[in-house]
């Protein structure tokens, strides 16, 4: 086993999106897990409305997850924020859809460089293709966006793979992943080892970087337990042999102006 570094969580929610608790309780609750790196990971589509008068007074009794006004005001929040907070360090992203044409759901004036680190996910399936298409549709979204925004993890890879997904295009998911430098998000909600098991192997044979993460809401019982799934799977980590993608990376120190991905649609005619 290699050393690694897995006190990290890239995928946590807030109360900008659909988390159960204020922020204060999440973090302080991650600290006492003892994760180091935490990446905030809200909601990020068209009509991603929350409700949540109690956490941000009447004033914002509704969060739009869309808007260009609040997404840099999250930005600007969390960055200031961390100072209260010296145990933890935190990092800026977003769970940004990849729709049915395999492009991103950003608002106009945010691009994929905005975040810390993109993480984009497969959830959205308007507008619909026709009937029997979809693990076709499900592939080419999915490779598009690797090819055109180089994305830094794909969360939950799993939760959304078509009903009967063979062996073959599971592992040819790895290999585009790694091709572009994709980290596969571990996600302990609905994970089938099992079912994965092909899909970590193939992670481990080719050298696959893997994410960790809760993807937490607080809707578990256990909430201290819930902010700890991503050491729950660095159990899987150890299991397989899996290398871990390195979030220290992430961190504004250590980004260099050369690794910053090309503004979105920039050389392409
Ligand atoms: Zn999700
Ligand atoms: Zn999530």
């Amino acid at each position: 086993m290699r050393e690694q570094f897995h006190l990290f969580d890239l995928h946590v929610h807030t109360p900008f999106s659909d988390a159960q608790y204020p922020l204060d309780t999440i973090v302080e609750g991650l600290i006492d897990n003892g994760i180091k790196i935490v990446g905030f990971a809200d909601h990020v589509f068209p009509f991603a409305m929350y409700h949540n008068p109690k956490r941000f007074g009447d004033r914002r009794r509704f969060n739009n997850g869309y808007s260009v006004d609040l997404l840099r005001y999250r930005k600007e929040f969390f960055r200031i924020y961390n100072k209260k907070f010296p145990k933890i360090r935190f990092l800026h992203s977003a769970e940004v859809d990849i729709n049915p044409r395999g492009q991103l759901t950003l608002p106009r004036g945010i691009t994929p460089d905005f975040f810390d680190y993109l993480l984009v996910v497969k959830h959205q399936t308007f507008p619909t293709f026709p009937r029997g298409t979809h693990e076709f549709m499900w592939e080419a979204g999915i490779y598009k966006a690797f090819v055109d925004y180089r994305p830094d993890v794909l969360a939950h890879p799993h939760e959304n793979f078509p009903k009967h997904l063979p062996v073959e295009k599971m592992k040819r998911l790895v290999l585009y992943a790694t091709k572009y430098g994709v980290a596969l998000e571990l996600n302990k909600n609905k994970f089938d080892e099992a079912r994965l098991k092909p899909l970590l192997e193939c992670g481990h044979e080719h050298g696959t970087k893997f994410s960790l993460c809760s993807d937490f809401h607080g809707f578990k019982k256990d909430i201290i337990d819930e902010l700890n799934y991503s050491q729950h799977m660095f159990e899987i980590v150890e299991r397989y042999d899996l290398d871990l993608l390195d979030p220290r990376k992430f961190l504004p120190e250590n980004r260099s102006s050369s690794t910053r991905r090309p503004l979105q649609g920039a050389d392409r005619g």
